[in-house]
C-alpha cells in the first residue's frame, strides 16, 4: 500500500494551533499587549470593536521590527525571545513560543505597520488566513500597530461559538487588567466601540489599582511586603469588610506574569481564617518574585498555570505574610459581623432602616386569566380534581407522564382553596397541612404520602417564572424612592450595567444616570428590598461574568435567574405557616415546578407504600 502520511502544510498546522492559543477576541488582547510589552514599549493603546469580534488592534512605542522582522515575525516558531530549550528557564519576556502571530494570521485578517527608531520608513504587511497579501513601504511612527480584524472569518464554527459582547467584552476586560496591573509603569489607553474606557497613567502600584477598580477602592488595600531568599512578595489585600460575594478581585502576579493557582489561593483565604464571613472573598494584588529557575511556565499554551519547584514554601510563606499585615494594621478589632447593615451601605444616607426581605409571591398571577371559568363550571371541576389528587401527585413525581395541564389544575385549586390542596374535605377544619423541617425544607401532607419542598430552591422557580414573565411579557411596577440610590462600582461593572440597563428596567429598575463610576437609582422593582440592591446588582454582574461556558446565553433568562437567586428566602430562614403554604401552592403554579431555575430537585414525595415498606 502507498504511504499515507502527509506533513500538513502550513496554514493547516497554524489554524490547529490557533485552536489552542486563540479562542476567543481577548486571547488575542492579550497576546498582542504581551507582544507590545517585550518590545518595550512605555505607552501602549488598545482598540476594540464589538467585544473584539471585528476589530482587535494593539498600538505600541516599543522598538518595532526590521522588514525581514517583520516577515518572519508570522512564521511559526519564529521568535525573536529565546534561542535553545535552556532558555525556557531563564525567561525575562511574556512570549517564547513564537506562536501567537502564526496562529492569529490564520484566523483572522491582520495589518502590520512597524518602524524600529532608527529607519526613515516602516513595513506594512497585510495577511490573510495565513497568506500574504500585501508588503509595502509606510510611514509610520516609530513601535508597532498590529490590527486583527474579522475573527475567526474562515472558522464559522468558532464564530458562532463565541458569546454576547457583553461577555466577551468581560473577557476583554479581564485580560487588560491582567496586563494593566502587572506593569503600572507603561501608560495604557483602552478605547471599545469609539469611546475610552480605561486611560491609565504611570503610576506606583496602588496608584494602578485605583485608577483600574475605581477611587473607593483605595481605602479598601492593605500592604503586603515579604522579602525572603526564595520569593519576593509586594502588593495589596482587599480588607476583611470589603471582601466580596463574588470571586472578582483576586491576581496573583508571578514576574510579572498573572497566572491562576488555586493552591496559591487558598494560603490567602486561610489567612483570613476567621476574618471573613462564609461564602465571602477577599481580594488581593500580590506580586511574587522568584527565580525565573524554579519555575515552568511552559506546561499551558496561553501560560496562566505554571508550575512551582516548591509549592509548599511559597504556600507557607504567602500565608504568614499575608496574616502578619493584616494583623499590623489592626484589621481584627474593627470587625464585627453583628453590627447594624445599614452602616455598610455605601449610598449616601443612612438613616433608612432597612427591612428583612419578605416573601413575595406574585398573588395576581393567575394562568387562566384569559379563560372565564363560570362558578358552575368551577365547582365541577374542584370536584373532579378533588376526587384525582392521588394521580395528581403520581404525576407530580414523573414528569411527563402528565401533561403541563395537571400543574395548572392544582394552581387553579390552590389559588381558590388553599388548605384542600393537600387534605380531604373532611380534615378542612384546622388542617395542619405543612411543617418547616430544620428551617429548610417544608414538609407537607398529599394524599399518597407526603412531600419535602427545599424552601430555597422552590422560591428560586417562583421568582425565576415571575421575573421572566415581567421582562418578556407585562412591564413590571417599580417602587419609587424616596431618596436616589447612589451606588458605585468599577468601571468594567458599570460596562457591563450599560450592556444590562435595558433589561433591568423592564423588571423595574429605574436608572436616573449611569456615569464612569457611579449609577444612581430612582426605582428598584417592588420585589426588591432597598438595602439588597447593591448586593443583587454585584451578584447579577458576576453571575454575567461567570455565564457557564457553552450554555445558551440569553441576557434576559440569565437576569431572571440572578435577581430569583438573589431574592430567594435562603435556608435557615424560618417561615410562619401561611408562609409555607403559600410557598407550596405557589410553586405548583410554576410551569415547571419539578426544578430549580439551575435544574435542581425543588421536591421528592414519598408514598405511603413506601413508608410502610420502611416499618416491615
Ligand atoms: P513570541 O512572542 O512568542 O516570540 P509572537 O508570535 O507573539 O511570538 O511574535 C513573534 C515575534 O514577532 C516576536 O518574537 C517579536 O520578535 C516580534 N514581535 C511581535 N510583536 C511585536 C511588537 N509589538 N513589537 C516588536 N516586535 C514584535
Ligand atoms: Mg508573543
Amino acid at each position: 500500500m502507498a504511504d499515507i502520511i502527509q506533513l500538513l502544510p502550513d496554514h493547516v498546522a497554524n489554524q490547529i494551533a490557533a485552536g489552542e492559543v486563540v479562542q476567543r477576541p481577548s486571547s488575542v488582547v492579550k497576546e498582542l499587549l504581551e507582544n507590545a510589552i517585550d518590545a518595550d514599549a512605555t505607552i501602549i493603546k488598545l482598540i476594540i470593536k464589538d467585544a473584539g469580534k471585528t476589530l482587535v488592534q494593539v498600538i505600541d512605542d516599543g522598538k518595532g521590527m526590521s522588514v525581514t522582522d517583520a516577515r518572519l515575525s508570522f512564521e511559526r516558531h519564529a521568535t525573536s525571545k529565546i534561542r535553545t530549550a535552556d532558555d525556557l528557564f531563564q525567561l525575562h519576556t511574556k512570549g517564547f513560543r513564537g506562536e501567537a502571530l502564526a496562529s492569529i494570521a490564520a484566523i483572522a485578517h491582520v495589518e502590520l505597520k512597524t518602524k524600529q527608531s532608527h529607519d526613515e520608513v516602516g513595513t506594512s504587511i497585510i495577511i490573510e488566513g495565513s497568506h500574504i497579501t500585501s508588503q509595502d513601504v509606510v510611514v509610520t511612527p516609530k513601535g508597532t500597530s498590529i490590527s486583527v480584524k474579522n475573527l475567526f472569518f474562515n472558522i464559522p464554527a468558532r464564530r458562532n461559538f463565541l458569546k454576547s459582547n457583553v461577555v466577551e467584552l468581560r473577557h476583554v476586560i479581564d485580560e487588560f487588567h491582567r496586563v494593566a496591573l502587572a506593569h503600572p509603569n507603561i501608560s495604557f489607553i483602552f478605547y471599545n466601540n469609539g469611546s475610552e474606557i480605561f486611560n491609565l497613567p504611570v503610576s506606583n502600584y496602588r496608584q494602578r489599582i485605583v485608577n483600574v477598580f475605581g477611587s473607593k477602592t483605595n481605602e479598601k488595600l492593605v500592604p503586603v511586603i515579604e522579602d525572603t531568599e526564595v520569593l519576593k512578595i509586594s502588593g495589596f489585600v482587599g480588607k476583611p469588610e470589603f471582601a466580596k460575594k463574588t470571586r472578582g478581585e483576586q491576581y496573583f502576579f508571578v514576574n510579572d506574569r498573572f497566572i491562576k493557582s488555586a493552591y496559591l489561593n487558598h494560603a490567602i483565604v486561610s489567612a483570613f481564617d476567621g476574618l471573613l464571613k462564609n461564602g465571602m472573598h477577599p481580594s488581593y494584588f500580590l506580586n511574587l518574585t522568584v527565580n525565573p529557575q524554579s519555575i515552568d511556565i511552559n506546561i499551558h499554551p496561553t501560560k496562566t498555570e505554571i508550575k512551582f519547584d516548591d509549592e509548599h514554601t511559597l504556600y507557607a510563606l504567602l500565608r504568614s505574610a499575608v496574616k502578619h499585615s493584616l494583623g499590623q494594621f489592626n484589621i481584627a478589632p474593627v470587625l464585627d459581623f453583628e453590627r447594624d447593615p445599614n452602616l455598610d451601605t455605601p449610598y449616601d444616607y443612612n438613616q433608612k432602616t432597612s427591612h428583612t426581605p419578605a416573601i413575595e409571591v406574585d398573588r395576581s398571577y393567575n394562568p387562566f386569566k384569559d379563560d372565564h371559568i363560570s362558578g358552575k363550571q368551577l365547582t365541577a371541576f374542584k370536584k373532579q380534581t378533588l376526587s384525582n389528587w392521588d394521580s395528581l401527585y403520581v404525576g407530580l413525581e414523573s414528569r411527563g407522564t402528565k401533561t403541563e395541564h395537571d400543574f395548572s389544575e392544582v394552581h387553579f385549586e390552590s389559588y381558590n382553596n388553599t388548605e384542600s390542596l393537600f387534605e380531604d374535605d373532611k380534615s378542612l377544619d384546622s388542617p395542619q397541612t405543612t411543617y418547616q423541617l430544620h428551617n429548610k425544607y417544608i414538609v407537607s401532607t398529599i394524599k399518597s404520602g407526603m412531600l419535602i419542598m427545599d424552601q430555597h430552591r422552590a422560591h428560586q422557580r417562583i421568582l425565576y417564572e415571575d421575573f421572566l414573565e415581567n421582562l418578556t411579557v407585562r412591564g413590571a411596577s417599580s417602587q419609587q424612592l424616596l431618596f436616589p440610590l447612589q451606588l458605585h462600582f468599577s468601571k468594567q461593572d458599570i460596562e457591563i450595567i450599560k450592556q444590562l440597563k435595558e433589561d433591568l428596567e423592564h423588571t423595574g429598575f429605574i436608572f436616573s444616570s449611569v456615569n464612569n463610576e457611579t449609577i444612581e437609582i430612582t426605582g428598584v422593582p417592588i420585589s426588591i428590598p432597598e438595602s439588597e440592591v447593591s448586593i443583587i446588582l454585584e451578584q447579577l454582574i458576576s453571575d454575567v461574568e461567570n455565564e457557564v461556558p457553552d450554555s445558551h446565553f440569553s441576557v434576559t433568562d440569565l437576569l431572571a435567574k440572578s435577581l430569583a437567586k438573589s431574592l430567594a428566602i435562603k435556608n435557615g430562614q424560618p417561615l410562619k405557616k401561611s408562609e409555607q403554604e403559600h410557598l407550596v401552592n405557589s410553586l405548583f403554579a410554576c410551569k415547571e415546578p419539578n426544578v430549580s431555575p439551575t435544574n435542581r430537585t425543588t421536591f421528592v414525595t414519598m408514598s405511603v407504600d413506601e413508608l410502610d415498606k420502611k416499618f416491615i
